[in-house]
């Protein structure tokens, strides 16, 4: 089997409300980049990747000269080809050799009429835990609707996510405000919903002494675990020796070389594994293997994604023996998909993981138009800014906060 051709298309999705973070927003939609990996038997395999709001069709379309005349099944040689870890330097393509191994991996199942999971040694569960991803949201600029931002809301939200999802696990991000006013926020959740398990994302933007205060502040509540209170190994390290929460990050460990360092001076407990960050499905595989070496903790991470990468989060979550953890999703926050059927579906908090061949998952090639005509209109954005907060930027550790008694909506474009 030989790639023939490779083609990728932005699409634009819309979300229910523009999601808040530490370093901007998602300004109320998904900018994706959706690949296809033809083969001379005729068959269509699919990848997808994020960008931060910008479109990486032009970064794809580079390498098309690289995987012309390739063998799916090389996939090995596909990440020397592609992502030489000594040519970096000038060409860092991590996530776009992610992409493309996603598309092999589908093409190589449909092929070979198994599911992806089955190449990654075989599904251990059919569904997933997933847990609610809880942001702080501006207002829906159409609609008006959607806001969340006092206590009261986030309570609501993650009340109604509950009630539609089956959802056992809650995650709050964070990073927006002051601390002690998301301190309150994250106590009356974990007040309103018993039982339930939580985890606290402030995306790395507090001092370490912050982190600790904070972390001690939520010991008594039942945690997951803090993920990334404080930027770098060694902030973490401090905040680990005075807190009695796992740490968690998808930031400072996302691969082998930090997973190494963290090995040989543990910093961190839990890794979420992103099959984007870390170059693909398989280098999570293998850093899952690492970890359960070392017996420290794994979930799935989540970058923002359609379909195609929630199948390759699935497959991942399927073959896991140590996901002890729901995984996180963006996935709820979208108001549709580019594939077939529509969004999948979620049941008692989890996602089945799909059954047929491949990653399981087939384009609505409406859809696809629809959301590409829409990424035409829209352009990009940018995720790293806040349509609320013009000229705002943040430092790390942080102190510009957003004010929480704020309700006016963001200024965003449709
Ligand atoms: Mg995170």
């Amino acid at each position: 089997m030989k790639i023939v051709n490779l083609r990728a298309t932005t699409v634009s999705v819309p979300l229910e409300a523009p999601l808040r973070h530490a370093n901007g927003c998602h300004w109320g939609r998904f900018v994706r980049t959706i690949i296809e990996v033809e083969t001379d038997n005729g068959l269509v395999g699919l990848g997808e990747m994020g960008g931060g709001g910008e479109s990486a069709e032009a970064a794809i379309a580079a390498l098309k000269t690289y995987v012309v005349g390739h063998d799916p099944a090389r996939l090995e040689q596909l990440r020397f080809l592609i992502a030489n870890p000594t040519a970096s330097l000038y060409n860092n393509r991590t996530q776009l050799l992610a992409a493309l191994e996603f598309a092999c991996l589908d093409v190589l199942g449909q092929a070979w009429g198994v599911p992806v999971c089955d190449l990654l040694g075989g599904r251990l569960r059919d569904r997933v835990p997933f847990a609610a991803y809880l942001f702080f949201r501006y207002p829906n600029p159409r609609t008006g609707a959607g806001e969340v931002r006092t206590a009261e809301q986030v309570v609501a939200h993650a009340r109604e996510l509950q009630r539609l999802h089956g959802f056992r696990t809650h995650k709050l991000k964070a990073g927006v405000f002051p601390q002690d006013y998301e301190l309150d926020v994250y106590r009356a959740l974990a007040a309103s919903l018993p039982g339930c398990s939580f985890r606290f994302d402030p995306n790395a933007v507090w001092s370490t002494e912050q982190a600790i205060r904070f972390g001690q502040a939520i010991e008594d509540l039942r945690n997951d675990y803090l993920e990334d209170p404080v930027y770098g190994l060694h902030g973490m390290r401090r905040t680990r020796e005075m807190v009695r929460v796992p740490l968690a990050t998808n930031t400072v460990v996302v691969n082998f070389e930090q997973l190494a360092a963290n090995v040989l001076n543990t910093a961190v407990d839990v890794i979420l594994l992103d099959t984007t960050f870390w170059g693909g499905i398989r280098a999570c595989v293998k850093a899952a293997a690492v970890c359960e070496t070392f017996q420290l903790g794994v979930a799935v991470h989540s970058s923002g994604e359609l379909g195609i990468q929630l199948a390759t989060m699935l497959h991942l979550g399927a073959v896991l023996p140590n996901l002890t953890f729901a995984a996180d999703a963006h996935y709820h926050h979208l108001a549709d998909d580019i594939i077939v059927g529509g969004p999948m579906r979620y049941v008692d908090g989890s996602i089945a993981v799909p059954d047929a061949p491949g990653l399981g998952v087939k384009l609505d090639r409406d859809k696809l138009g629809l959301y590409g005509e829409e990424y035409k209109r829209l352009g990009g954005y940018p995720y790293d800014q806040d349509p609320g907060r013009p000229g705002w930027s943040p430092l790390v550790p942080n102190d510009r906060w957003a004010d929480p008694a704020d309700g006016r909506p963001a200024g965003i474009p449709y």
